[in-house]
């Protein structure tokens, strides 16, 4: 027999622990969430490996979540029949955090104490400690599926915890057992009333039946059903429905601002339900951002890391279900298989079309979309050849022309000129620091509009997006700008074709002086009020491009 082992927690561990234990959050609720969505994660795993080991499932197939209440002895326990831990296991899974949003998940709550953390403890991927701003011990009994051994992880959250063998008699037969002793405060946690209103408002779309016990030795009741809700036909599933399954999938608190769910019928079946989110998520620039679909084969979830999705919908939180795919088929193979790059075909054009139709329908919600993830659409027009002029006509700008709003291209072209071949555009940092630019005067003056473009992204796909509706993107920082061709604003005296004497003579001189800082001095029509501007040379990069390059240490 192995005697009970101690540990200490890591000190990432330790540190989060500690604001746990001394969160001042009101909203606790969300500790079960986050325990119920581990529960169904694990026997979601349980379902997938059952299909190359099918014995792990033994007599008992149906996997759910059950909660026993015991209000006397402030207790609250959360039962699963899923995979469950090893002793290795429990170690690695709740002794230390090798997650990289755990430190930025810290610094974000350490700089914003009062407000925002209960919320974002999902979406960071720390909801186990979270038990911890209720209970002031948690017990943890977990027998892996298939396994002759089972192992008690005990603690207090205070730096320590315990791992100890427990005898196959005091455990699951299969499966994790946490049990939550609350602290007096969180009595609230064992009452019925409660537990059922916060499971039925956070986790009521669990793909996984969820019942609760009231007191020890009562009868399990029912609380949900765990009925796939993208199985259900569309008007059976209303807004409400949506909204809660949205946030058991992202971890978010917000509303999806556009769902997208549909059934794929003839030469590929399959069911997708996808939200755009209301707000954006915090890791949305992390190059290490997992995708945010999950795909599933006949209701079982296989992975969450296929690439559902292209990389510039990475803000798009859902799934794919479908029964084309062989349930046996290894995680790699599915990458490389020709029916799932059908189906992100699919999905692709399903998820624009309803951001299109957004864009029709409600110019409101549309911008505030646009406003949250446009710098990620973006990165479309960019990568995205044949979706590029869709993207392109999505996309909105801040201009010289829009005032606080934004413009679509189609709204540039339309006013654009006669004359005018081209969508000009400046580069930079903000539109602040654009407005103020010495070259747009001469644009301005002429009322050309000027697409004035902030995002790192813009400096790429204006290279590769050649045109749009037969104008071509150019940058007003490049070369001599085209304004000759447009009429002179009026009461501008015409200049000579020739520069003057003094300026020539201006020319050399300053071309004398700045040899080898640039590459030439030229009169220029751009400007109205400045005297001087820099620009970049026709062929070469852009200003801002040549900054983000210089940047890129190159
Ligand atoms: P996340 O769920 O984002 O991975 P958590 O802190 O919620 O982060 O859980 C940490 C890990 O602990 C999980 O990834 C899983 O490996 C393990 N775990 C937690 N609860 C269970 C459970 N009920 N059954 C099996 N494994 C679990
Ligand atoms: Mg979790």
């Amino acid at each position: 027999d192995r005697p009970t082992e101690n540990h200490v927690f890591e000190a990432d561990v330790s540190r989060l622990l500690h604001m746990m234990v001394h969160s001042v959050y009101s909203d606790k609720d969300v500790f079960l969430r986050e325990l119920i969505s581990n529960a169904a994660d694990a026997c979601e795993k349980l379902r997938f490996e059952a299909i190359a080991a099918p014995n792990l499932l033994g007599s008992d197939a149906d996997n759910r979540i059950t909660l026993t209440l015991d209000e006397e002895n402030l207790r609250l326990v959360v039962d699963d029949n899923g995979i469950g831990m090893n002793r290795e296991e429990l170690i690695e899974a709740l002794g230390t955090i090798a997650r990289s949003g755990t430190r930025a998940f810290m610094e974000r709550i350490e700089a914003n104490k009062a407000g925002e953390g209960a919320q974002l403890i999902g979406q960071f991927g720390v909801g186990f400690y979270s038990c911890f701003m209720v209970a002031d011990r948690v017990d943890v009994v977990s027998r892996r599926a298939g396994s002759e051994e089972a192992w008690l992880w005990s603690s207090d959250g205070q730096g320590a915890y315990t791992v100890s063998p427990v005898d196959l008699t005091d455990a699951p037969a299969r499966g994790t057992r946490i049990t939550l002793n609350l602290m007096e405060d969180a009595k609230t946690y064992a009452s019925r009333w409660s537990v059922e209103r916060i499971v039925k408002e956070q986790s009521g779309h669990v793909p996984v039946p969820i019942s609760i016990i009231e007191k020890p030795g009562a009868e399990p009741v029912p609380l949900t059903d765990g009925t796939a809700l993208w199985t259900r036909a569309k008007n059976e599933v209303s807004k409400e429905d949506h909204a809660d399954f949205y946030r058991s999938l992202s971890g978010q608190y917000d509303e999806p601002a556009v769902t997208v769910h549909f059934r794929a019928e003839g030469r590929h079946e399959y069911t997708t339900l996808a939200y755009i989110p209301g707000a954006q998520p915090f890791d949305m620039f992390d190059p290490d951002r997992k995708g945010c679909m999950k795909l599933y084969v006949k209701r079982i979830f296989i992975t969450d890391e296929a690439d559902v999705l292209p990389r510039y919908l990475r803000f798009v939180r859902g799934l794919v279900d479908t029964a084309d795919l062989p349930l046996n088929v290894s995680r790699e193979m599915i990458q490389e298989s020709p029916i799932l790059s059908a189906i992100r075909k699919g999905v692709t054009s399903r998820i624009i079309t309803a951001i299109e139709k957004l864009a029709e329908s409600d110019a409101e919600a549309f911008a505030k979309v646009w406003e949250n993830f446009g710098a990620v659409l973006k990165e479309g027009i960019y990568e995205d050849g044949e979706r590029r002029t869709q993207l392109l006509s999505l996309a909105r700008f801040k201009t010289t022309a829009a005032g606080e709003g934004s413009r679509s291209l189609k709204q540039y072209v339309e006013d654009a000129k006669p004359e005018q071949s081209a969508i000009y555009y400046l580069t930079g940092n903000s539109v602040e620091q654009l407005k103020a630019s010495p070259q747009l005067e001469g644009f301005r003056a002429r009322g050309i509009e000027v697409l004035l473009l902030t995002d790192q992204i813009d400096s790429f796909w204006v290279m590769t997006a050649g045109e749009f509706e037969g104008k071509a993107f150019k940058s007003i920082t490049q070369g001599a700008a085209d304004l000759a061709q447009f009429a002179k604003p009026e009461g501008e005296a015409e200049a000579d074709s020739a520069p003057s004497a003094d300026v020539a003579t201006f020319i050399a001189y300053a071309k004398e002086k700045l040899a080898g800082e640039v590459s030439d001095v030229r009169a220029s029509d751009r400007l109205t009020e400045s005297a001087v501007c820099l620009v970049a040379s026709e062929g070469g990069y852009d200003r801002q491009m040549e900054k983000i390059l210089q940047g890129a240490g190159r």
